[in-house]
C-alpha cells in the first residue's frame, strides 16, 4: 500500500502588518493597514491587522475607504526588502523539518514532510502545531498550517482557519471538509469561472468533483481538467527540494578580469559577452526574466550591485544589455578600477506563458494555469492591475475605468 504524502501549506496572517508591528509594537494596539503611498488618501491599503479588520478594513481598496470605516486607522509605507528578509528567514526555520520548501509567494509556503515527520512529533498535527509555536517564538509573528495529502488541499487548509491555526484535510474527511465548500475557495477559480459555474448550479466544491470531467473540460477547457482534478483530490504535484527552487530562479553570468577595466568601451564590450551569454542560456532554458541584476567588484574588492524590476519580461540579447548598461551607468563612478562585472536575470517564467503586457482582456482568462508558479505570477498581475485600476479611477474621480473580460472569444464588458 503506498502511504499518503503529508504535505503542509505555511500561510503567514496579514504578513506585511506584521512584520510591521513586529518593528514598531506600538502598532499592534492600533488599527494598522501598510498601504502604497500612505501620504495619498488614494493609495491602496495592501495589508492590515487584526484590529483594522475587525474594523472592515479591506485589501486593495483606498486609504479614503478605508478610514470612512475606521477613521483613526494608522497607515505605513511597505517596506518590501524586510519582508523578503523575513521571508527568508522563515523559509530557512522550515528548512529544519524537510529539505523539500517550496515557497509559493512571500508569506506561503509548501512543506513536504512526508519522509521526516515522525522524526519531531506523534502526529503531522502535532509537527504543524509545533511549527507554528516555533515561528511564534522565534520569528514574533502567527502563521496557519493546512496539513493534507496534496498541495490544493494543504492551500485550501491553511485558509480555513486563521489567525494562528492548523486544519488537517485527511483524505477521508474530504466530503464533510473540502465537498461542502464554495467553489471559489478552490485555487484557480476565479470570478469568471465563478459565474460561469455557478449559471449551471454547480456551487460548491462537491459538485465540482461530482461532475463528468470531460464535461468540465468542454466548459472551462484545459483549466476546466485541472480543476476536476483538484476537486476529486487528485493533484499530485510534487514540493521540490528548495535547493531547485532556488536554481531556477536565476541565470547568470560574471568575469573576473585579469587586467582591471577602467574605461566605458571596456565595460561596454564586459556587459556585452555577459548579457549574450545569460540570453542564450535563457533561450536555452525557454525563459524569460523580469528582474536584471548588475553587480562589480573594485579593485579593491568592494562589491556594489544594482537591479531593475522590467514591465515586460525580456530573453533577447539587446534587452538585457540595454538594462545592464543602464544599470551600470548608475554604479559605476567612472573612474573606480573594476575587477569583476556580473550579469544575472531573475524572477524567470517560462516563455510561453509569460506576461508581455498589461491585457486586461488576457489577465481574468486563467486557461491556461498548469503551474503553480504561472499562478502565482498570474495573481500578482492581477492584483497589481486591479490596483493599477483602482488608482486610475480614483485620480479621474469616478469608477468608469473596468477590467475587460473575454469570454469565449467574445468580448463583453464586466
Ligand atoms: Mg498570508
Amino acid at each position: 500500500m503506498v502511504m499518503d504524502r503529508v504535505i503542509f501549506h505555511c500561510d503567514c496572517n496579514g504578513y506585511y502588518a506584521s512584520i510591521e508591528c513586529l518593528l514598531n509594537p506600538s502598532l499592534k494596539n492600533v488599527p494598522m493597514a501598510v498601504a502604497g503611498n500612505p501620504e495619498n488618501r488614494h493609495g491602496i491599503i495592501l495589508a492590515k491587522n487584526e484590529i483594522a479588520k475587525q474594523a472592515g478594513v479591506l485589501t486593495a481598496e483606498t486609504i479614503n475607504e478605508a478610514k470612512r470605516k475606521c477613521p483613526n486607522l494608522v497607515t505605513v509605507k511597505p517596506h518590501h526588502d524586510l519582508y523578503k528578509e523575513y521571508s527568508t528567514k522563515i523559509n530557512q526555520l522550515y528548512l529544519n523539518y524537510s529539505e523539500h520548501v517550496e515557497p509559493f509567494s512571500i508569506d506561503e509556503s509548501f512543506i513536504d514532510v512526508s519522509q521526516t515527520w515522525f522524526n519531531f512529533a506523534n502526529s503531522p498535527k502535532e509537527l504543524a502545531d509545533q511549527i507554528r509555536e516555533k515561528i511564534k517564538t522565534e520569528i514574533g509573528i502567527t502563521i496557519s498550517i493546512g496539513v493534507s495529502y496534496n498541495k490544493v488541499f494543504a492551500k485550501l487548509g491553511s485558509d480555513l482557519k486563521k489567525p494562528d491555526a492548523t486544519t488537517v484535510i485527511a483524505k477521508h474527511e474530504i466530503k464533510d471538509k473540502v465537498w461542502t465548500l464554495p467553489i471559489n475557495r478552490l485555487i484557480y477559480v476565479g470570478k469568471v469561472t465563478e459565474k460561469k459555474l455557478r449559471n449551471l448550479n454547480i456551487n460548491t466544491i462537491g459538485d465540482l468533483a461530482r461532475l463528468e470531467p470531460s464535461f468540465l473540460e468542454q466548459l472551462l477547457g484545459k483549466q476546466g481538467k485541472t480543476l476536476s482534478i483538484y476537486a476529486r483530490g487528485l493533484d499530485d504535484a510534487k514540493v521540490p527540494k528548495f535547493t531547485e527552487v532556488e536554481e531556477a530562479k536565476s541565470i547568470g553570468n560574471g568575469t573576473t578580469f585579469e587586467k582591471d577595466l577602467t574605461t566605458w568601451p571596456e565595460i561596454k564590450k564586459g556587459l556585452k559577452d555577459l548579457s549574450a551569454e545569460v540570453s542564450q542560456r535563457l533561450q536555452t532554458a525557454a525563459k524569460t526574466a523580469s528582474v536584471i541584476q548588475v553587480q562589480l567588484k573594485t579593485f579593491d574588492f568592494q562589491v556594489r550591485s544594482r537591479q531593475m524590476t522590467l514591465f515586460n519580461p525580456v530573453e533577447e540579447f539587446i534587452e538585457i544589455y540595454q538594462t545592464a548598461l543602464k544599470l551600470m551607468t548608475e554604479l559605476w563612478d567612472e573612474k573606480t578600477p573594476i575587477r569583476l562585472l556580473a550579469v544575472t536575470a531573475t524572477n524567470l517564467q517560462d516563455t510561453a506563458t509569460a506576461y508581455r503586457q498589461i491585457s486586461m482582456l488576457e489577465w481574468q482568462n486563467p486557461a491556461q494555469q498548469n503551474s503553480w508558479k504561472e499562478a502565482k505570477n498570474k495573481q500578482e498581475q492581477a492584483d497589481k492591475i486591479q490596483q493599477l485600476v483602482n488608482q486610475i479611477n480614483q485620480d479621474i474621480g469616478d469608477s468608469s475605468l473596468q477590467l475587460g473580460l473575454k469570454e469565449n472569444g467574445k468580448q463583453s464588458q464586466s
